[in-house]
């Protein structure tokens, strides 16, 4: 399902996104909150650099706008459609969706940013 190689495996998992060999940060599980944004500085498999500018990661904020809007609709059809809720209730649904995985939201903007320049490549130099 989830194969190496697909920029989805990388963005999910956190993964070097040009080998997916390790995972990008220091403590995987993103609600050890005081970790959220502690990675590594390089890939200890193919030596690539993750921050590829020094402010290179204030870009991954534009991209939680579009992750966060993705769960906030999630939300609402939820807990509008699925659960009969009231547009307030709906409402509290959606704040409290987004507060409950913005850690998960951060990591994943993060992960879906540097996907965006950086390709996976595989584990070493291949010849076709
Ligand atoms: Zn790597």
């Amino acid at each position: 399902m989830l194969k190496k190689g697909t920029k989805l495996y990388s963005i999910l998992t956190g993964s070097c996104p040009k080998c997916h060999e390790e995972s990008m940060y220091k403590v995987k599980n993103p609600y050890h909150l005081g970790s959220l944004f502690k990675m590594y500085e390089r890939c200890s498999h193919c030596q690539t650099k993750y921050k590829i500018e020094p402010s290179f990661f204030y870009g991954a904020m534009y991209v939680s706008y579009a992750v966060g809007i993705a769960f906030a609709v999630a939300a609402f059809v939820v807990a509008f459609f699925a659960f009969n809720l009231s547009l307030f209730h709906t409402f509290l649904a959606i704040v409290g969706t987004l507060i409950v995985f913005m850690p998960i939201i951060i990591r994943l903007s993060r992960n879906i940013w540097i996907n965006i320049f950086i390709k996976y490549q595989g584990k070493s130099i291949q010849i076709d």
